[in-house]
Parts: structure tokens; sequence; C-alpha cells
């Protein structure tokens, strides 16, 4: 008889794991409390306008390529990805505009022109990403631990050091840039890890590289097509989806998870348990022990975002399909976020419009904006007024608008709009403390020093999702399933490790 899987979430992470197991002989089934899968890669469709909700950046296509393979599909067979070069558009309070680009000769102007040497620092500044990108990926993001010994080892310790990971990311900037505007355009993107770059390891210039060199991309049909060709496999290769199906506590019989129970009283049983719903809400809301889940809440927890979905009945040119937007007082926004977890004086934020390169995206002639503005996670600690935070976010960002873009009517022209605060993102995906990357990723919380993928109480669950090992974001969590998948076929005698190098380099080849 087939071994038997039971995920909870079909988030992407739950699903790349279901796939993944399936192939490898398991019987799966998926638990997803909402009515489709996605989780925060999801997508709303509202008259004509097509909105992805959480992530809009799509990196790292080797990693989709490696899943797919893995699955014995071809990622160009399910996904129409285009290269999105300049990746981003930034602007600066005072004025000053740069085109993020792979193209190094307009990459020089545009530096040269902020300062003199910026262009040599950036060459630099690259190479070192380049350098952090190749060995986190094969020594410590693309790997399991399965104690201290492998992760602290003789062969890793003199790694942690050339990663810079005890550096902090801004202050290692500063060796490539003095003018503060470049250090903020080459340090903002830790936001997608949910940090400051104030708090960041220098490791982190990894991402900067990853958008250079291999490129930003986005597939047509929105980053939710991503989602639909991943189930769309992992139903032709058995897996069972349940929607609408909220697990509410876990079954415990010894040092084994028994079975799933699901709001509504049903129970699921299985050999084998992976939680893809957010690591510290299962330890909290799923599992029976207090101290766990204590001690998880005391760590650090990524920021959230207000978002605005706005479904436009004129298109603004003006807008390109990644904007960012810096707000003034760099580290002070920061502080606002990460310390007071509130929204800081003068919110930066981003705005992506998609019909700049696929116009399915809108009805014709017609603009769908999604603006991300970051913001704390929820706090209970804080005074955090909603209703007046996204009020002010709101205005701030239409004033922004106005000023340097000359755009004064978006407002008259917005047919409707959908608000998510962090309590939103908290209600709707289960995302403890409404953090919309999870936990956080500074030196303590990466590795084998972050949650693991398997529970050291109970045998038979895994974890797979954006808070466990390697991290946050869609590439990083379908290495977390790969991860898994593998500790889970190794310590489960599904398969030898012979077997897993085999399968690997058949996968890659
Ligand atoms: C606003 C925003 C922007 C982002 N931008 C990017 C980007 O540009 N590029 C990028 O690569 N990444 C980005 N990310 C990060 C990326 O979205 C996440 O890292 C990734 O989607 C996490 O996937 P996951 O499978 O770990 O979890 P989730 O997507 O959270 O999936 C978990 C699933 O579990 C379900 N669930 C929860 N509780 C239960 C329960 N009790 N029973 C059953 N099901 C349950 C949830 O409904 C959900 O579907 C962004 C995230 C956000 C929020």
């Amino acid at each position: 008889m087939k071994p038997t899987a039971l995920v909870i979430g079909a988030g992407i992470g739950g699903i790349a794991t279901a796939a993944r197991l399936a192939k490898n002989g398991y019987s799966v089934t998926v638990l997803e409390k909402n009515d489709q899968p996605g989780g925060r890669c999801n997508q709303i469709v509202r008259e004509g306008h097509r909105f992805d909700i959480g992530p809009t950046l799509f990196l790292m296509p080797e990693v989709w390529e490696e899943t797919f393979a893995s699955l014995n599909e071809k990622l160009s067979d399910h996904l129409d990805l285009r290269r999105i070069d300049p990746t981003y558009k930034v602007r600066f309070k005072d004025g000053l505009q740069l085109e993020l680009t792979s193209n190094i000769s307009e990459m020089q102007a545009q530096l040269e022109k902020v300062e003199k040497t910026a262009f040599t620092g950036f060459l630099n500044y690259i190479a070192e990403g380049s350098k952090h990108y190749k060995i986190s990926l094969e020594k410590f993001v693309g790997r399991n631990f399965y104690n201290i010994f492998d992760y602290f080892s003789l062969s890793n310790l003199p790694l942690i050091f050339r990663l810079k990971a005890l550096k902090k990311h801004y202050a290692n900037v500063s060796r490539f840039f003095k003018d503060e505007r470049l250090k903020a355009a080459f340090t903002f993107q830790n936001m997608y890890l949910g940090l400051s770059p104030y708090d960041a390891p220098a490791t982190y210039s990894l991402l900067q590289y990853t958008e250079l060199a291999e490129g930003v991309w986005y597939p047509m049909g929105g980053m939710y097509a991503g989602i639909q060709a991943l189930v769309k496999v992992a139903e032709k290769l058995g897996v069972k989806f349940i929607y609408g199906a909220p697990v509410k506590r876990l079954e415990i019989a010894g040092n084994k998870i028994e079975g799933a129970i699901l709001e509504d009283g049903r129970v699921f049983t299985a050999d084998v348990f992976v939680g893809n719903a957010d690591l510290p809400y299962i330890y909290d809301q799923l599992l029976p022990d207090r101290a766990e889940a204590k001690k998880l809440d005391e760590k650090l927890y990524t920021c959230s975002t207000i978002m605005f979905y706005w479904g436009v009945d004129k298109q603004y040119p003006q807008i390109a399909h990644h904007n960012v937007f810096l707000g003034g007082n760099y580290k002070d926004s920061f502080d606002r976020i990460f310390k007071d977890h509130t929204l800081p004086d003068e919110p930066s934020f981003y705005i992506h419009a998609p019909t700049r390169t696929d116009e399915s995206a809108a009805p014709e002639g017609q603009d769908t904006l999604y603006v991300l503005v970051p913001v704390g996670h929820l706090d209970e600690n804080s005074r955090q007024d909603w209703d007046a935070l996204v009020a002010r976010a709101r205005q701030q960002v239409l004033e922004r608008l106005a000023k340097e873009m000359n755009i004064n009517d978006l407002n008259d022209h917005i047919k409707f709009e959908i608000v998510h605060t962090p309590k939103i993102w908290k209600e709707k995906f289960n995302l403890a403390k409404g953090a919309a990357f999870g936990l956080s990723h500074n030196f303590w919380q990466v590795g084998y020093l972050r949650p693991h993928n398997r529970h050291t109480k109970y045998k038979n669950l895994y974890f797979a999702g954006a808070s466990t090992h390697p991290g946050t974001g869609l590439p990083i969590v379908l290495l977390s399933a790969r991860l898994t998948t593998e500790r889970i076929l190794k310590e489960m005698g599904t398969i030898t490790e012979q077997n897993l190098v085999a399968a690997r380099a058949a996968a890659n080849a």
C-alpha cells in the first residue's frame, strides 16, 4: 500500500511538497482553509481587473525550473515568462529617479550622474552579491541541516564570515556608495524579506545580484499562473485538494501526529503530516505545547503591509510595471516599521502596474494598480488605529503621485478599491502577527537556527513554507518544499541518500 501524506495549506510550499511526495509514491491530500489555492500568492479578479494580491516579482527562474523538472515537467510548457527590464523605477523625494537595469552602460550613466565613483562601487557590490548568492544557495539555503554541528561545521564557519552574515547590510553598502540615495536604492530590497537593511545581514546583497543578473520576470497571466500550473501538475500526479477545509487541531498519540481535525469535525489520518500554514500559527493554534508556542511568539517577525488594489477606468502610462517610491528619512522609516510597528511619517511604497506587460490584467484602456505600503506587524502593545493609518497611507500615495508624476485625477478614476491590512493577512491566511513574510531572517533565525522543518517531538510532523528553513519568497519556499520532501523520504525510509543524489542529478540534467 502507498504511504499517505496530509498537507495542511495550499500555499506554494504546500502544493510543491504535495506534488513532490506524490511523484515519490505517496498518496497525498491537501487541506486548504480558503476556497482556492495559492495562500499569499493569490489573485482577485473583479470587473475584468486581475490583481496578484501578494508576490509580483518572479525571481530565480532556475529554482522554478528545477521544481518542474523534478515533477517530469518543463516550466516553459506551463509559463510564458517575460523579463522585466528595467526592473524598477525608483523615485526619491528630492526628484532623483533611477531605473535599475541589467544594461551596464545605462547603469553607468545614471550612477555617475549621482556620484563619480558609484559605477565602480556598483560593479564591486554586484560581484559581492554574486558571491553571496552562490555560496548561500549551495552551502546554506539549498540543503538541510540535521544538527548544529552540520551548520557550524569547520567548513561552514569561514563561509559565514565570507557571507558577512554578522555584518549589517546598510553598514556594508556604505563601502560601495557614499550618496545616501544610492545606499537606499541598493538596500530597500531587504523589505522583500520583511527586514530593515539596518538589521539585515550583509549577505542579502544577493537579492540585488539576483534581480539584475538573473532577472525579474513576469509570467503572462500573472503570478497566480505559477500557482495554477503547479496545482495542475500536482493533480496530474494524483494529489487531492480539498478547499474550504480549515484544520482546527492536530490529534496526538505519543510522539506522533495521528490525525487532523477540521473545524466541521471531519478527521483525516495519514502516515506523514506537512504543515504549510504559517509555522508559528501551527505551534500556537494546532498543537498543545504552550512553551514552544511562547518561544516562537517571542521571535522576530517580518513587517506587514497595507495594500490597495485599485480598479481604474483610465491608464496612467507614466507608472511603470514596477515602481518604488522611497520616503524621506530612510533610517527613521525603518525604525517606525520595525520598532514602533506602525506606518512611517513619510512612507515608502511600491506600485505594480501589470498591464504594462500583460494587457489581459485590465479591460482595454484601463489600469489595474496594486499599491504596497510597508507597515509594522500587529502588536498588542503598540497603538495601531488601522483605519487612520490606511487613510493616511492612501492620502500620501495619492499626493506623491500628483506631485511627482502629475497624476492629479487618479482618485476620480478609481472604480473600486480593495484594502488589505495586517489584520486581513492574519485572518485570511493565519499569518502570525499578520507578518506578511513570516518569521524574520536575522542571523539567529536562519539555517539551523530557524525553526526546523521537522517537529522535534512529533516525528511524523514536517513543515514547508516561509517560516521554516530556508525562508520567505516564492523560490525560497520552493526550495523549502524540496528540502522537506527530501527529509521525509530519507527519514521515513522511502528513499536512500544515494537515490536522492541520483534523482537530483537527473532533474538537473
Ligand atoms: C504583499 C506581499 C508581497 C510579496 N512579494 C513577493 C515577491 O514579489 N516575490 C516573492 O518571491 N515573494 C513575495 N512574497 C512572499 C511570498 O508570497 C511568500 O513567501 C510565499 O507565498 C509563502 O508561501 P507559503 O506556502 O509558505 O505560505 P502561504 O502562502 O501563507 O500558504 C499557507 C496556506 O495555508 C493555509 N492555511 C492556514 N491555516 C490553515 C488551516 N488551519 N487549515 C488549512 N489551511 C490553512 C492558508 O490559507 C494558505 O493558503 C510576498 C508576500 C506578500 C504578503
